[in-house]
Order: C-alpha cells, then sequence, then structure tokens
C-alpha cells in the first residue's frame, strides 16, 4: 500500500480493497518501526487518527457524501495549529504548547475527509535548509542517512520519500517546500501567495510564508492544492478569487507553450551535470511540444541578500510575541520582568532563531531603516518587475531548484553558505509566484529536481507539465532501497 499515491490509494479506499483503517494502520506501524533513524516525525498521532479512519470508513459504508481524499492520510508540518496536539513549530519555545484551534490547511483536509498520523519534524520557525536546526535534532534524509534532506519542511519531505505517508503538508517562505522536495526525489508546489489560508500557521516571515503539498505526483499536487487553496476571511491576504479546477488541466498539450531559461541561472556557476540532467528533461518537454526560448532575470542575484533583510526583520517582529508570559516556554524562578523575558527567550529559542531576531531588529531600527530594510523592498520591487517582464516572452519559467544534491549533515557550518542553498527558489517567494520542484534525475544515488515556475495563478499550469513530464519519466516513483 505505501508504494501508492494518493490518486492510487483513493481507488483502492473506492473499490473496496482495503479500508482507511487497514490504511492508516499500516502507516502508522511503518512510523513505529522505521522512523527511528529518519526522526523525521515528532508527534505521532494514532489515537486520533484510528478514530478518524473509522470515521471515514464508516461514511463511505452508510453511503454518505464523501469528501475528495476521504480517508486518506497525511502528515502535518509541525507550523500548523492542531487542536489538542502539541505544536512545536520545531522550537523549545513550544515544546510545550498545545494548540487550542486547528489551522485552517489542517481544518479544510480534515473537512476532506483525511486523517491526520501526526506532526513532523522541521527546522526551528522555519529557519534553515538542512534541518538541523530543530529542538528535536536533525532529521535524516531516506537516500542516504548522513545526508540532510533539506529544509525547513525536512521532516514532511523524508517521511513521504520514505513513504511513512502518502503526502504531508509544508510551508514554503525562501524553498522551504522545493528545495527539500528536491533533496528527498519529491513533488513539491509552492502556491502564489494568497492562494491558501496562513490562519493558524505560525507565522515566520508574514509577507513570504504560504503552504503547499509535499506528494509523490503532480497529479496528487493537485489533488490537495484542490481542498487547501480558497478564500478564508481569517486571513486578510488570502485572496478571494475562485479555485480553478486542477485536475480537469492536468493532461492539456504542451504544444507551443514556451519555457523560459534565465542566463542568470544557467551559467558557469551552475554544476555542469546538474545543468545536464535538467536539459535533458528540458528535451522530453520539448518532445510533447514545449519549446526553449532565453530569458533575463538581471537582478535576481539580489533575492538572497534582500531575503536576509526582508525575512529576519519580519520574524523579529512575528517572534516578539514569545515572552514567557502568555504562552510557550518561561524560565524557572525569575527575578523580575526583565529576567523573565531575557531567560525565556534566551532560553527558548535555538541559535539561528536568534541570529535571525538579531538581523531583523537591526535593519528595522531607526538609523538603519532606509539603508537596509527600504533597500531590500526596493530590491524586492525590481525582482518582482523582472518576472513580469519574463513572463511576457514565456508561459514557465524552468530553474535548477538547489545548486547541489542532498548535502552531508553538518556540512554547512556557516550561516552564509546555507543561506546560499536558496539562491534559485528565494527569488519566486519574493515575487509571491507559485513554482514547482518535481524529480527529474539522480547524482550519485541521491535525487535532482528541476523548478518550473509560473505566473501569478499559475498553478495549473505547473502543475499540468509536471503531470506531462512524469508520465514520461519514472524519477517519481523511485523509493530508497530500505523503505520499498
Ligand atoms: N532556507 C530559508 C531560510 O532559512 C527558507 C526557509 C523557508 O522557506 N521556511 O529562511
Amino acid at each position: 500500500m505505501h508504494t501508492h499515491t494518493l490518486a492510487q490509494l483513493a481507488e483502492g479506499l473506492a473499490s473496496k480493497k482495503f479500508s482507511s483503517v487497514d490504511l492508516t494502520r499500516h502507516f502508522l506501524n511503518r512510523i513505529q518501526s522505521l522512523d527511528a533513524t529518519l526522526n523525521s516525525v515528532i508527534t505521532p498521532t494514532p489515537e486520533q487518527a484510528l478514530k478518524q479512519a473509522e470515521a471515514a470508513d464508516e461514511r463511505r459504508s452508510k453511503g454518505q457524501p464523501l469528501g475528495l481524499l476521504d480517508g486518506l492520510p497525511i502528515l502535518h508540518k509541525d507550523i500548523f495549529c492542531t487542536e489538542g496536539v502539541r505544536t512545536s513549530c520545531g522550537s523549545r519555545m513550544l515544546d510545550n504548547f498545545t494548540a487550542p484551534y486547528n489551522a485552517e490547511v489542517v481544518v479544510r483536509l480534515l473537512n476532506a475527509g483525511m486523517v491526520m498520523l501526526g506532526k513532523t519534524n522541521m527546522d526551528e520557525f522555519a529557519m534553515g535548509s538542512s534541518n538541523e536546526t530543530s529542538y528535536y535534532g536533525p532529521v535524516r534524509n531516506p537516500w542516504n542517512t548522513d545526508r540532510v534532506p533539506g529544509g525547513s519542511s525536512g521532516g514532511s519531505a523524508a517521511a513521504v520519500a520514505a513513504r511513512l505517508a502518502p503526502a504531508a503538508t509544508g510551508t514554503d517562505t525562501g524553498g522551504s517546500i522545493r528545495q527539500p522536495a528536491a533533496l528527498c526525489g519529491l513533488t513539491g508546489l509552492k502556491p502564489s501567495y494568497g492562494r491558501i489560508s496562513r490562519w493558524g500557521m505560525i507565522a515566520f516571515a508574514s509577507s513570504l510564508d504560504q503552504a503547499g503539498p509535499m506528494t509523490q505526483t503532480a497529479e496528487d499536487a493537485a489533488l490537495l492544492l484542490q481542498c487547501m487553496a480558497g478564500h478564508d476571511p481569517k486571513d486578510s491576504t488570502s485572496v478571494a478569487c475562485s479555485v480553478p479546477d486542477y485536475r480537469a488541466e492536468l493532461n492539456a498539450p504542451l504544444t507551443g507553450m514556451k519555457i523560459g531559461l534565465p542566463r542568470e541561472f544557467f551559467n558557469e556557476t551552475l554544476d555542469p551535470r546538474m545543468a545536464e540532467t535538467i536539459f535533458s528533461s528540458l528535451a522530453v518537454l520539448e518532445r510533447l511540444g514545449a519549446c526553449r526560448v532565453d530569458i533575463s532575470l538581471p537582478h535576481i542575484d539580489l533575492s538572497v541578500p534582500a531575503y536576509y533583510v526582508i525575512a529576519p526583520a519580519e520574524a523579529s517582529s512575528n517572534l516578539a510575541r514569545y515572552d514567557g508570559v502568555r504562552f510557550g516556554y518561561r524560565c524557572s524562578n525569575p527575578t523580575d520582568l526583565t529576567d523573565l523575558y531575557v531567560r525565556s527567550r534566551s532560553e527558548g529559542f535555538g541559535p539561528e532563531v536568534k541570529r535571525r531576531i538579531l538581523i531583523g531588529t537591526y535593519a528595522l531600527s531607526s538609523g538603519y531603516y532606509d539603508a537596509y530594510y527600504r533597500k531590500a523592498q526596493q530590491t524586492r520591487r525590481l525582482i518582482q518587475h523582472e518576472f513580469d517582464a519574463a513572463f511576457k516572452i514565456c508561459d514557465l519559467i524552468l530553474a535548477p531548484t538547489s545548486p547541489t544534491v542532498a548535502f552531508p549533515l553538518q556540512d554547512r557550518k556557516d550561516p552564509l553558505s546555507m543561506y546560499l542553498s536558496d539562491i534559485y527558489t528565494i527569488g519566486v517567494n519574493l515575487a509571491g509566484i507559485p513554482a514547482l520542484s518535481l524529480p527529474c534525475g539522480q547524482l550519485d544515488g541521491l535525487p535532482v529536481g528541476m523548478q518550473l515556475i509560473g505566473p501569478y495563478w499559475g498553478e495549473s499550469r505547473l502543475l499540468n507539465t509536471a503531470h506531462r513530464f512524469q508520465q514520461e519519466t519514472a524519477w517519481h516513483q523511485a523509493i530508497p532501497a530500505q523503505y520499498r
């Protein structure tokens, strides 16, 4: 059962080959027996899962109305609030926090009939590209357990790659869905900003954060997006435009589609073996009728520096709420209020989170605001305009997802080298546009991902292109040896 996609499992449930309880037990057993090394699931929720599965089986047997993904299991990144279940965001600060309500994403997937198997490990407050900043320890990549799974949604990626769940949710502020998807051989979609509600999703950088699906296939990503997307009055940045039928477009022909290759990405800095892998994938798309156009994003190299001003600035403000007073970690025996704040925050946050708070507070302080924050926002607008201009001459943009395959644990100790893991993904978040990473090859036995970037609300075209590619190739079906 675990080698099946969501779409295949849905058929199995419909034709009564197995029940939701069978399916849920199977995945819970896999988590229990296989996750000790990976450390991808930090809070399994077996009792709740079995109750939800029993309810799904009952709905089906009584002929009651069913949700689109009724009875199918999923894991949620521990950044989404889950009622009555610990919601830690990978931090000691929230290790004792049980959310009193469900995130909108969680509610929508519950309403679609899905069964929550548990919560996945992640970089602390989603800050990282290797899942090594988690308070609960690093996650290991199922393709090679000496390597990182990518981050910050590393737990979700490792769990789905090892088939401990058929799919998982993630969030992407600067690449955290796409980069781990690439490093673990999955399909990961960051939708347009505003497509999915951020209500109940713990905030890192609010103008960049977006939830999305992490799956085996584009078809499964379409199924999940269908349920997750849509306006939510509780999130003022969620956009009130209608949600298309993503599955209806999956098989559309690619004839005449123009795929733009940014010359700033395909230059001598790109690993030649990575470039070769991506070019042979482009050849597949060309055989399907797409054609290549060369484009330019002249200021894309400024996306990492702009992001590392804007994201920490927003984080420093968002993380001010963790003061040891109302919820979360509180130090023992504070001598006065200042001591309570200082020690609760010093003991509750890890080093990367502190670094971001310091950078952000500095960039926003008077005298530096114009020099850093305003400049970064101006750069962001410039990058948005360059993407807009590119989409006047192409329908989609093709790019690498990550400069390298999964790297060894503890390999990138210097924060700058870690920040450069996201050079191909961050511009997309600054522009607010959608992008999808999908497996397109392997190097040294490790998955390689390629990225398709679309214009605002272009999710359908991304899913369509990825789906057509996956019908011609088998990279998305590869499963690491010990987990088959
Ligand atoms: N790696 C980037 C960072 O550390 C992006 C993280 C994310 O997308 N949540 O900020």
